[in-house]
Order: C-alpha cells, then structure tokens, then sequence
C-alpha cells in the first residue's frame, strides 16, 4: 500500500529571511550546515566521549522527532496512524537528514502492533562519521534514529525503538533500520535503553572529583610509607621497625610469617589480640587457607583472601620472596575499611623490603661464618 504524502499538510517550507525565519506550515525551523553538525558530533565524541555523546545524540534526535510528530498529528487530525508514520519518513527525507525508502509498515494501536521496516540512503550523520572518524565498528547513526523512534512513539502512543540492521558507518551501502516496540525487541535492547536516560554530567564529575580527593589522601599516605621504608632500609632498620611504621601509618594489622607460618614481625593496635589475626592461628586446620597460600606460593601474586564463614577477617597477602623463592607471607588485615588497590601497592612494596633486609642478614650471616671458618683454619 502506498500513501500520497501530497495529501499531509506539514511539507511546505516557506523561507521568511524579512523575519529572521524559515518555517515548515506553522513550526519554525533552521537550516543548518550538515558540516556544521559533524564537527559538533566529533567535538561531543572527543569532549564526552562516545557513550554519552551517543546518548545525548539519540535523545535530541528523539526530541525533535518527537515534537514533529506531535505537529503532524495537530496538522492532520483526520489522518490514520499508518499515514503519519510515512509522513515521518517523508519528513525525515524533506528535512535532509537521510533519504528514506519504507519497505514494510505496520501499526495498530488495539493489538499494540508496530513494525517497520526502512532504508535510508544518503545518511548525513553517517557522512559526517566517516569523514570525521573513518568507518566505526558500530552503528553510527544516533540522531537518526532517535528521530525515527521519537516520531514513531508519539503517534504509536508507546515506545517503539527503531534500530540499525546495516549502516554506512560501517560501511554497509546504506543504511536499514527495524522499528519494533521496546517489549518485542527484549534482550537485543540490553544496556541500549540506558542511553535514553538522562544522566547530569556535572553530578558525575562531583562524583570523579571526590574520588580523586581519596586516591590523593591514599597516594600521600603510600608516598609517606615509601620514604620511612626508605629511611628505614638505610638507617638499618629491623623488620619489627618496619611492620610498626606501616601499620602505625594505616591503621590495619600487619603481619609477616614464614613459609611454616612462624611469625618474623607482627604489628596490631595496642589493645588488640594479635594472635588472631595470624594465619597460623588458623592454619593447619583451614583447606580453605592452605589452597590460597598454595596459590601464591606458585603464581607468586597478591590476593585478598576473604573466609565466607568470617573465621579470619578478610586480608591482604602478598609473598615475600627472596632470590625467587617464596620465603613467607606478608597479610594486611582489613580491619577498617581500604583501598584494595593501593593496599596491595603497600603490601607488595612492604614484602620487597622484607626479603631485601632478610636477603641482607643473610649474607652477613654466611659473611660472618666464612670469615669465622677461616679464622679457625
Ligand atoms: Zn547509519
């Protein structure tokens, strides 16, 4: 079936430049260079980023098809569904963003049925992209079909959502759209619905700004932590000198053990039992504990270990390693709440300063004994 659009009002553009305006039957327009909003595409790609500047492309381009078919229903009050959404078509053709040719158009309202079927050919948003961005591994059209599924909700009375199928963008010939309501289009729609969700870009930047104020304090405290570890190392320090200086400074138990679980150092607040926060208090008896020391020992990484019954509080461990092998564990127990990120900076720089003084007393150690066995020949 075939619709004469010549039988819409909405198509005659009139040209006023003695007032200032260009108007199409009664509602103004502008007439703006398709240049002119490819650079403001790119400038809201590289400012927002893509995500957001997809959204914020695909709200306006539903606003504005929205509001024209809000105009076409006042203008022709007598005319079906049917013939309005090909009027939509038309317009988006009339008004040059894309050449719209309808391959399959169905609606009614009773049975809550919408389907439509297009392609679009001459697509300026996608024009815009490619000189802009090259081809784009996704669909590009954004303002298109927010337009289309603006236009197409408000004569449908629902959402109905029209979608990329092929787009120039990607380098497809032209582009084709489905146009379905949101219910029918259901797990092909996932994450997509977001982007019709206006989100207040100066709360997000309130939210980044008060991260980046933390991860200061948390980047002071690890700076603060590396040079007293440094000083440490050179005035001699031992390891009870060193678990004392970081655990004073974060606040958390911190403790190093031995391959068999024999304590080396062990700091806690005053007042607090240490010898529960030990893994040889848990040890031999946790399988659960063992796996993960087995864990670091062979990929030598850290890991948080966090016991699903509460029977030790959740921890950082980090292997201290001397000449390549795992001498021991280091644990930073989460007794207040931390940094997973720069606890395990802390930990695994606190670990290297371990197995360096351990390494150094070793030496001496066998250092000593040489000099001794010589003496004694
Ligand atoms: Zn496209």
């Amino acid at each position: 079936m075939t619709y004469n659009l010549s039988t819409l009002n909405g198509e005659k553009i009139t040209f006023l430049p003695e007032k200032g305006q260009i108007c199409l039957e009664d509602a103004r327009f502008l007439l703006v260079s398709a240049d002119g909003l490819g650079t403001l595409t790119k400038d809201l790609i590289s400012t927002l980023g893509r995500d957001r500047a997809k959204g914020f492309l695909l709200r306006y381009g539903w606003t504005c098809g929205y509001n024209d078919a809000r105009i076409a229903q006042r203008q022709n009050p007598d005319h079906s569904e049917l013939s309005l959404l090909y009027h939509g078509a038309y317009l988006h053709s009339l008004e040059g963003s894309t050449h719209v040719n309808v391959l399959k158009a169905e609606i009614n309202l009773e049975e809550k049925h919408c389907l439509m079927e297009s392609t679009w050919s001459n697509s300026h948003e996608a024009e815009q992209y490619c000189r802009h961005f090259g081809l784009s591994e996704e669909l590009v059209c954004w303002t298109l079909t927010g337009y289309a599924s603006g236009f197409a909700s408000a004569i449908f009375g629902q959402r109905v959502l029209f979608r990329e199928v092929k787009c120039v963008g990607m380098g497809d010939q032209y582009c084709q759209v489905i146009c379905k309501p949101v219910e029918e289009w259901g797990t092909e729609l996932e994450g997509e619905l977001d982007y019709f969700t206006e989100s207040k870009i100066s709360e997000e930047l309130e939210e980044a700004h008060r991260r980046i104020k933390k991860q200061n304090k948390f980047l002071k405290q690890v700076m603060g932590i590396h040079e007293e570890l440094n000083r440490l190392i050179l005035e001699g320090g031992h390891l009870k000198d060193i678990v004392e200086v970081v655990g004073n400074t974060l606040g958390n138990p911190i403790i190093a053990e031995d391959r068999y679980l024999e304590t080396l150092a062990a700091w806690a607040e005053p007042g607090k039992e240490l010898s529960s926060f030990l893994l040889s208090s848990i040890e031999p008896a946790s399988d659960f504990i063992r796996k993960q020391l087995a864990i670091i020992k062979r990929e030598k990484k850290t890991i948080d270990i966090i016991c699903k019954d509460h029977s030790l509080l959740p921890r950082t461990v980090t292997p201290i390693i001397i000449e390549s092998n795992v001498y021991g564990y280091l644990s930073i127990i989460h007794s207040t709440k931390v940094n997973i990120e720069l606890i395990h900076l802390i930990a695994e720089r606190v670990a290297e300063v371990i197995g360096f003084i351990l390494l150094q007393e070793r030496m001496i150690f066998e250092t000593e004994n040489r000099f001794k066995g010589k003496f004694i020949r």
